[in-house]
């Protein structure tokens, strides 16, 4: 062992490698609810490429195992550590590299988080148009994720806006994929076979990015409705009638008090309304034109008050900004008022209002609490479940997850598998797919030390 951690010691030098006590808690986790922390034996910050390149040699030569680490703020145990090996950690390899204007793309190293690259793209006109809720969270996490968030209804996920990726291999190869092309039509697409990859595969060292025009004008809606079907039902007729939402996202009572209390929120919403609506649809407009944003709010109220909205609310800018931080901090409210574990299932959009009924079903039999949140356009629901009872909970978060499979969903629509959720990919992925993942692995990564026992059934 202290041959490995000299070795590795010699790449990145004293200064960026945790060993033993000094390895900082945070590392042994990230924020699944359901995760037993781990202690790697060392945590390691390289610089730069070259210092990747090394430490997988080392780890392919020792046979240990490796798991990259971006914020730690994912929702599976993507990152969590295995137990004797290393952590790789993305924070030092934050670069900005190149924000090219004309073709429409940055080139970042992966440790770049998203506040740091919507900073500095903002006096350009600029964003990048994936916003998951953490924004502290890194390009190389939400790649390795294909993460989501509240605006993929408009503007797809994370896999819709990496163009190239420089990767290294556990033999210490760097591959180069894709680049500053908006097309590609030659051989596999191994960048869009690593976006979602967990670390499995390769570690990320250089991600090129697409770049979406800031939309200067902005007008949010919040609708509240007496019952959750009503808005499920309405979520396709809005996207229907052409007009392009770029956040249409779906709290229900429970979640909405959480995410209003716990962000001291007061919207004017009369204790009347609040004591009949069972859930809240927010939509969001953008627009280049100010005429134009108005228009489609106005069609959007409308449209909201035929669909049966209790009532229309066209909220200030600064309430607008408070609701959706709050939204994005769902997670936190739940925490904190005890949820055991959290489902991001995705089914198709229009077997929404039959999904979540199913879901009050399952949750009614042993007496559970499922609130909810989501990004309704997606079909993709956020459940946090409360049931402490661990034997009750798996069987519970099976059904659950069950149900969206056999509507022709998927486990997780954007969170990922991790280890949290490992068991149910093993009780409901079809095992053709499980074994054609595994061949896909072994010829990457053959002697299996890329984020073992990770996105993969043994
Ligand atoms: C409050 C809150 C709200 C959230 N909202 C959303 C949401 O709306 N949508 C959504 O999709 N997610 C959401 N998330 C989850 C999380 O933010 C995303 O999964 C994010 O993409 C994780 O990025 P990270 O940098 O924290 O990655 P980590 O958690 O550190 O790692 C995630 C995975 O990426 C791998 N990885 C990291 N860097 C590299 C690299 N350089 N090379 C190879 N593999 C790498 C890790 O090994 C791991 O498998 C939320 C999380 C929180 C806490």
């Amino acid at each position: 062992m202290s041959d490995l951690i000299e070795s590795l010691r010699s790449v990145v030098g004293d200064h960026s490698l945790e060993t033993g006590e000094s390895i900082n808690e945070d590392f042994t986790h990230d924020e699944a609810l359901t995760l037993v922390p781990i202690f790697p034996k060392a945590v390691l910050h390289p610089n730069t490429s070259a210092q990747v390149v090394e430490i997988l040699k080392i780890a392919s030569a020792t046979k240990t195992p490796v798991t990259a680490r971006g914020a730690g703020s994912g929702m599976c145990g993507a990152c969590s550590p295995v137990e004797n090996g290393i952590v790789v950690a993305f924070d030092r390899l934050n670069n900005i590299l190149e924000i090219d204007l004309e073709n429409q793309v940055a080139v970042v190293e992966p440790g770049v988080t998203l506040s740091q690259l919507n900073e500095a793209l903002a006096p350009h006109g600029f964003f990048y148009a994936v916003q998951p809720g953490e924004s502290s969270a890194t390009i190389g996490g939400n790649v390795a994720t294909n993460a989501g968030g509240m605006r993929a209804v408009r503007h797809g996920v994370t896999r819709n806006h990496i163009l190239g990726l420089e990767a290294v291999l556990p033999n210490g190869d760097i591959i180069n994929t894709g680049g500053k092309i908006s097309k590609i039509s030659t051989g596999y697409d191994l960048t869009q076979l690593l976006v979602g990859s967990e670390g499995t595969l390769a570690l990320i060292t250089k991600v090129t990015v697409k770049i979406t025009p800031i939309l200067r004008h902005s007008s949010t809606v919040l609708a509240p409705f007496a019952t959750i079907e009503e808005i499920t039902g309405a979520v396709p007729k809005i996207i229907a009638s052409g007009v392009s939402p770029s956040i249409l996202e779906y709290l229900d009572f429970l979640a909405m008090a959480g995410a209003s209390s716990n962000a001291g929120l007061d919207l004017g919403i009369s204790e009347e309304i609040k004591s009949k609506a069972m859930a809240y649809l927010l939509v969001v407009i953008e627009s280049t034109d100010e005429s134009r944003s108005d228009q489609d709010v106005e069609f959007v109220a409308n449209l909201l008050d035929e669909l049966g909205a209790l009532d229309i609310y066209i909220l200030p800018s600064s309430a607008a900004l408070a609701l959706i931080d709050a939204r994005e901090k769902a997670f936190w409210a739940a925490k904190a008022a005890g949820a055991n574990d959290v489902i991001d299932v995705v089914v198709p959009r229009s077997t929404l209002p039959i999904y979540l009924s199913k879901v009050a079903e399952l949750a009614a039999v042993d007496g559970a609490l499922v609130a909810g949140c989501g990004h309704v356009g997606d079909g993709n629901v956020h459940l946090s479940v409360f049931q402490p009872d661990k034997t009750k909970l798996h069987a519970l978060m099976l059904s659950i997850l069950k149900t969206g499979t056999d509507l022709g969903g998927a486990i997780s629509g954007e969170h990922g598998v991790g280890t949290e959720k490992l068991p149910f990919v093993k009780e409901l992925v079809d095992p053709l797919i499980i074994e054609l993942w595994r061949k896909i692995k072994a010829v990457f990564d053959p002697d299996g030390i890329m984020n073992p026992n990770h996105l993969i059934p043994d």
